[in-house]
């Protein structure tokens, strides 16, 4: 890492917009903080900006409309602040190209995926000499695999515990890329080829961050569960990788998002069952409910392959949550799948699904070779039904836990509170947080509580979110870091 005192003290004020996945907020996270580290001052005042940046997405056509949109209405600002510099990176960048200076002839840089690195210097040739910046990966037909890898760079450096959300949980990235290449999805181009970072780089970042405070790692990867690699002759799965940073004193909480479930091992699962700070859930996109249409998304299961495997699930962690992704209305869908779908839907009973309406994107196989053949107005519908079914399951399943005690891990005041003057104040006032299962609690407490394990009793409960109240306040925790022991 460069030392911040070789740079400018002041680089001006940044602006920042991030859309898209948890991966996006991660990327979002080190490119402020490396821009920090040279000078920058982050605003949330987009109109007094030095340098605007998008962190976007292209996993649907709706999060690519909005960047759009915001980038038209900075053709004016750009007027007034001449020597603005605006940044278009991450998936659109890396998926659209030249095309992004085209539609927005104002951008000054664009930056892919695997450049994150390089914006710093993009951002000072864009200053010195004014005209069209860009970086990117080739692209997966442009090259061999391992050539067209090692143009996506992971970008992890060093982490700043100023810049993160929250002081107490962090995401860590442990893989890049997709090498699955179901056919509505754009990430195995803006993404590049499945890489997996190494387990000794992964440990010693979540020992950092735990020696920061963190107590919470959400471990992310596009197939997360489908990490591999060798490492002096050993080959590491998740589950070893995640055993070999389980025992990190003061860490207590381990999450991973998003499972493949082609690649839901037994080990994996009797990991999260046997390690005591592993989460008791699982987001497990299932997409349809329908064998024609898994195979024309190209999934690699069929419903029953599912079904087994939510079978073991149960089996080896009986009170694992599991949570699901839909897609509606994509290339053939009939009544008949969709009604597939959603009795899916109905018989496993997901905690959560999120559901999507299907958008053709550019340079996947469904949109090259598929017909986008059902009309809106019926994805719209089919939508509804099944987030009016989800939400009714979601609500069933909150209410079975009225009356019972959890574990909380609390992650301070909740976004009502934080809207109210309450929120800003405290001290007594209405916090969230989440159970071993992800379950979210909001509840009356002290914002001190913010960053420990609360005992708690539901009281009440929505679709989304269980009501309780305090129990014992807080947990005394074991010298080694181990388990909590309630006082
Ligand atoms: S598994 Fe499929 S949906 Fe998920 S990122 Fe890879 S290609 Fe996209």
């Amino acid at each position: 890492m460069q030392d911040p005192s070789a740079h400018d003290a002041h680089n001006g004020k940044l602006f920042i917009q991030t859309v898209g996945c948890q991966m996006n907020e991660l990327d979002s996270e080190l490119v402020v903080a490396a821009l920090r580290k040279h000078g920058f001052q982050l605003t949330d005042d987009i109109t007094s900006a030095d340098t605007v940046l998008f962190n976007t997405c292209s996993v649907r056509e709706h999060a690519e409309h909005k960047i759009y949109s915001a980038l038209g209405r900075l053709k004016y600002s750009r007027r007034r602040r001449p020597q603005q510099v605006i940044g278009v990176m991450g998936c659109m960048a890396q998926k659209d190209q030249k095309l992004v200076f085209q539609k927005a002839p104002h951008v000054d840089i664009v930056v892919g995926t695997g450049q994150l690195s390089e914006i710093p210097g993009l951002i000072e040739d864009a200053r010195a000499n004014r005209g069209r910046h860009m970086a990117v990966s080739l692209a997966r037909r442009d090259a061999t695999r391992q050539t067209v890898a090692a143009s996506f760079e992971s970008y992890d450096p060093l982490r700043d515990p100023e810049m993160r959300p929250s002081a107490f949980q962090a995401y860590v990235r442990i893989m890049i890329g997709c090498d699955k290449f179901c056919t509505y999805c754009v990430v195995p181009m803006t993404r590049g080829p499945e890489q997996s970072r190494a387990p000794r780089d992964i440990v010693q970042e979540v020992h950092q961050l735990a020696a920061e405070g963190v107590k919470e790692v959400t471990l992310l990867g596009q197939t997360v569960n489908s990490y591999r690699h060798t490492e002096d002759g050993r080959e590491y799965r998740l589950a070893d990788l995640i055993a070999a940073f389980h025992d990190t004193p003061g860490l207590e909480r381990i999450k991973f998002v998003t499972n493949y479930p082609r690649d839901m091992g037994d080990d994996l699962l009797q990991a999260v069952r046997d390690l005591p700070k592993l989460a008791h859930y699982l987001h497990v996109p299932a997409q349809s409910g329908c064998d024609e249409m898994l195979k024309r998304m190209k999934r690699g299961y069929t419903v029953a392959d599912y079904r087994e495997m939510m079978q073991r699930i149960h089996a080896t962690v009986p009170d694992c949550a599991v949570s699901s992704d839909f897609i509606v209305g994509f290339c053939g869908e009939t009544e008949e799948a969709h009604q597939k779908s959603m009795d899916l839907v109905r018989e496993f009973r997901f905690k959560n699904s999120f559901i999507f309406k299907y958008s053709a994107r550019t340079g996947t196989k469904a949109d090259a070779i598929m017909l986008d053949d059902v009309p809106e107005e019926t994805k719209r519908r089919r939508n509804v039904e099944m987030l009016e079914l989800q939400t009714e399951i979601s609500e069933e399943d909150n209410a079975e836990r009225i009356g019972r005690e959890y574990d909380v891990l609390v992650e301070g005041p909740s976004k009502t509170a934080l809207k109210s003057a309450d929120g800003e104040q405290g001290p007594l006032t209405q916090l969230t947080g989440r159970t071993r299962c992800d379950r979210i609690v909001v509840f009356d407490g002290n914002r001190r509580l913010t960053g420990s394990t609360a005992r708690i009793r539901i009281d009440d409960c929505t679709a989304t979110t269980l009501i309780g109240s305090i129990v014992t306040r807080e947990f005394q925790h074991a010298p080694d870091g181990g388990l909590p022991i309630l006082s």
